[in-house]
């Protein structure tokens, strides 16, 4: 292993692997002791070119001679650009821009509330899910499914009703009894929560609900939006539209950045005044999302996730579908969760040393979030290295 990495300054928020990655380019980095890994994270479903794009290089390059950051007194071309171009590929009419995934759930939230508002309710209640996860500011962290989030911010914002994941009779069950409901509010496919996808068919009954109740239908696509499971969102495989969809992570291929993309019942809801942001919308940003968007389609990369996804996952189920200790594997395209029957942290460790990237989430889940680059021979390697690491941690430990 490397020498440990000390940051006596930083506050110790993160319980840091004692490595230190130093550049990259497409599916590799190396650290700066020289060692190279596979990158089979991503920075967590951020940098969806992987590193060192040429095009993405290029762009920020000459972005950052002409403007970095200008706020939000004057018009920006570059957020009209990338609002419509977002716009034409979700079939939804609006867009705000901000900096990260809370910012674009708590806007959301916002949203659900103003709407409940405006229809004179006045203390709105959104429905929220078990084992959801959808930030770290308050209202967020109050949204999200998972009692460790909770611990010590106590109290929680209030107005969130909570159900479990894929049951519709659930939902039914608020609606008669919650009139204060304005807003359902879910990931398409779960990720810190374990990737646990909500099936299309739930998603239809969701959406049809939402439409006779009048309740905004919100879709945190923070973790599974941006081309990763095949589509560029991942609710289009159900054939819904929500009217309310957070954006963030492999938005920027790493530039901050976080989106909520609105359709009609939600776009005019937040008026002048209502909402804003300092950072959100500055031409870096802007240009880091366009080019994405741009070398996403000029590189076939949905294709590819959907094709290298589905390689992965055969691959991953022809080593360990079979192992006593491994209950599930599943996810879509490139967001793939291996869910073990005990608590396996130190896979994330193991991996480490032997060359990749990836993370364990929910305790038992070994998550994969490769870039969209990630091609079939990068995949057979990921496998090659995880298979064996998974057997043996199996072997040694008792579920
Ligand atoms: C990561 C994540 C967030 C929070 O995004 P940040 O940019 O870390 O604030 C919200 N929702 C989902 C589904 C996420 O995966």
């Amino acid at each position: 292993m490397n020498a440990p990495v000390s940051m006596p300054h930083v506050m110790p928020t993160y319980g840091r692997l004692p490595v230190a990655l130093s550049h990259g380019e497409g599916a590799r980095v190396w650290d700066t002791e020289g060692r190279r890994y596979l990158d089979a994270l991503s920075g967590i479903a951020v940098n969806t070119l992987g590193h060192k794009h040429p095009r993405l290089v290029a762009a920020l390059q000459d972005q950052v001679e002409k403007m970095i950051h200008c706020c939000n007194y004057y018009q920006v071309p570059l957020q009209e650009e990338l609002a419509s171009m977002l716009v034409e590929r979700s079939g939804l009419t609006n867009v705000f821009f901000c900096n990260s995934g809370l910012e674009a759930n708590e806007a959301a939230l916002k949203i659900a509330r103003k709407y409940g508002h405006d229809k004179g309710i006045d203390r709105a209640e959104v429905v929220v899910y078990e084992k959801a996860f959808h930030g770290r500011s308050i209202a967020t962290l109050s949204a999200t499914g998972n009692p460790k989030v909770h611990a010590g911010f106590e109290p929680l914002v209030e107005g969130f009703v909570r159900v479990p994941l894929n049951d519709i009779a659930a939902l039914e069950e608020v609606a008669r009894t919650r009139p204060n409901v304005t807003a359902v509010f879910l990931e398409v496919i779960q990720g810190e929560g374990g990737i646990n996808p909500a099936r299309a068919e739930y998603l239809q009954a969701v959406r049809a609900l939402c439409d006779k109740q009048g309740w905004l239908l919100m879709l945190d696509e923070v973790q599974c939006g941006i081309g990763r499971t095949g589509k560029w969102f991942a609710h289009q495989w159900s054939g819904i539209q929500p009217d309310v969809m957070p954006l963030a992570k492999g938005l920027g291929s790493g530039v901050p950045i976080g989106a909520v993309v609105c359709g009609p019942k939600a776009a005019n809801v937040l008026k002048p005044g209502n909402h804003g942001t300092t950072f959100g919308g500055n031409p870096l940003a802007m240009r880091a999302g366009v080019e994405t968007l741009k070398t996403m389609e000029a590189d076939g990369l949905m294709a590819n996730a959907a094709a290298v996804g589905a390689h992965l996952m055969t691959a991953l189920k022809r080593e360990l579908g079979d192992l006593p200790g491994v209950k599930d594997i599943r996810g879509q395209g490139l967001m793939i969760g291996i869910e073990l029957d005990r608590p396996c942290g130190v896979i994330l460790s193991r991996a480490l040393e032997a060359g990749l990237l990836l993370s364990v989430t929910a305790d038992t889940v070994v998550r994969l979030l490769p870039p969209l680059i990630f091609t079939t021979a990068e995949a057979d390697e990921c496998v090659a290295i995880l298979a064996p690491i998974v057997r043996t941690f199996l072997s040694e430990t008792q579920a």
